[in-house]
């Protein structure tokens, strides 16, 4: 039967065992899927977009293993008290189709985007950074603050929401986080002072302007987060036209990511490439450099397959009968009486 890890499982195992575990062991898993980028079938996800949101499937594939994401985006939600982003996701089996693990990807989603974030910023971001200016307090940004605390070293967070009490959120959840201190700031202008590195992870549908170029300081690396969708940026344009710029996969991101303000020739660099070539993006430490994040399936399947791992290796989760199990393969209408296909295929297992 195809495994099943729900929200209160992974919750639980969180709870137990901490988010930093699970982030490294996933970064590193990103890692090393992106290093072998080629191998996999790569497509621009489908997004279903309407007045108030987007509902997007994300599907990706090498020779072995095959998983998609669902996952939704709609920032007015927040008024009727619902979630912004909810995810949930399926690793199947090439060799065969069968559903392998169907999964929360919820949570998940903030610990890869953070994981993906981190990552990016060690081949990006100045080897001595502290100090990270975070913008956007809302689901993603717990996540983002461990992950930069936890992968780069930032010791100090400036934290800005036009909502004060997202900050107010932020600053309860980090209080007693060990080597970690974070300050509340009252404009985006005043939490991008004097730090090495800016997270911009806000939503909202439009054509934001959380960033001017005028508020970059040498040598700072900007994780633009929240811009993932058409009509839907965080940047001015002046901030990309001034920087070195990364993506992840660049079809996905001329549409979805702050470059959709740019023609289609500005030139971007794929984040895999450094990876793969183990070589810094940075070329000097006065450099401004931008990671366009939107979120790729690749980090998605890395997500899948490390939680795989963990409900065989470990037993997290549980089961849950999603295809039939046919005692005679041609006999699908024998579930139609009794379900004694099933029944009867137990019974020899
Ligand atoms: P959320 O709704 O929980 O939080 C968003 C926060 O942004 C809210 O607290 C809101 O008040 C704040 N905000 C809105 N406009 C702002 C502004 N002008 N200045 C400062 N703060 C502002 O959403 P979330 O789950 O934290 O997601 C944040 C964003 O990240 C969304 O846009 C989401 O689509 C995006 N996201 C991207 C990836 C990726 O891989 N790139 C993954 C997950 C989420």
């Amino acid at each position: 039967m195809t495994r099943f890890i729900s929200v209160s499982d992974l919750s639980n195992h969180l709870a137990e065992e901490g988010v930093e575990p699970l982030l490294r062991r996933l970064t590193d898993y990103i890692e090393a899927d992106f290093r072998r980028w080629p191998e996999f079938d790569k497509s621009a996800r489908l997004a279903s977009h309407s007045d108030v949101g987007v509902i997007e499937l994300m599907p990706v594939s090498d020779a072995g293993r095959y998983a998609f994401k669902y996952v939704n985006g709609h920032p007015d939600n927040i008024a009727h008290n619902l979630s912004t982003v909810m995810a949930f996701g399926v690793l199947a089996d090439v060799a065969t189709g069968y559903p392998l693990l169907l999964s929360e990807l919820t949570l998940t989603t903030a610990i890869r985007t953070a994981a993906t974030s981190a990552l990016a910023a060690r081949y990006l971001a100045r080897d001595d950074a502290k100090v990270m200016a975070l913008i956007g307090n809302g689901c993603q940004s717990e996540f983002q603050a461990i992950a930069f605390h936890t992968l780069l070293g930032i010791e100090r967070i400036q934290c800005f929401d036009v909502d004060p009490l997202a900050t107010q959120k932020l600053l309860r959840n980090l209080k007693d986080f060990p080597g970690l201190e974070v300050v509340a700031c009252s404009s985006a202008r005043e939490a991008a002072q004097g730090v090495d590195v800016i997270t911009t992870v806000t939503a909202d549908k439009c054509l934001a302007t959380i960033l001017t170029a005028d508020m970059l300081a040498p040598g700072v690396h900007v994780n633009a987060v929240g811009g993932d969708c058409p009509g839907k940026t965080e940047l001015d344009k002046e901030v990309l036209l001034q920087a070195s710029v990364f993506v992840e996969y660049e079809p996905q991101t001329r549409i979805e990511g702050d470059i959709q303000q740019l023609p289609a020739d500005f030139p971007v660099t794929e984040l895999w490439t450094l990876i793969a070539e183990g070589r810094h993006g940075r070329t000097c430490k006065d450099e401004i450099t931008v990671f366009d994040s939107v979120g790729f399936a690749l980090e998605d399947y890395s997500a899948l397959r490390l939680l795989h791992e963990l409900a065989v290796q470990d037993g997290l989760g549980g089961r849950i009968e999603l295809v039939p199990q046919l005692a005679d393969p041609k006999d699908l209408y024998a579930l139609t009486k009794d379900g004694r296909s099933t029944r009867s295929l137990r019974k020899v297992a």
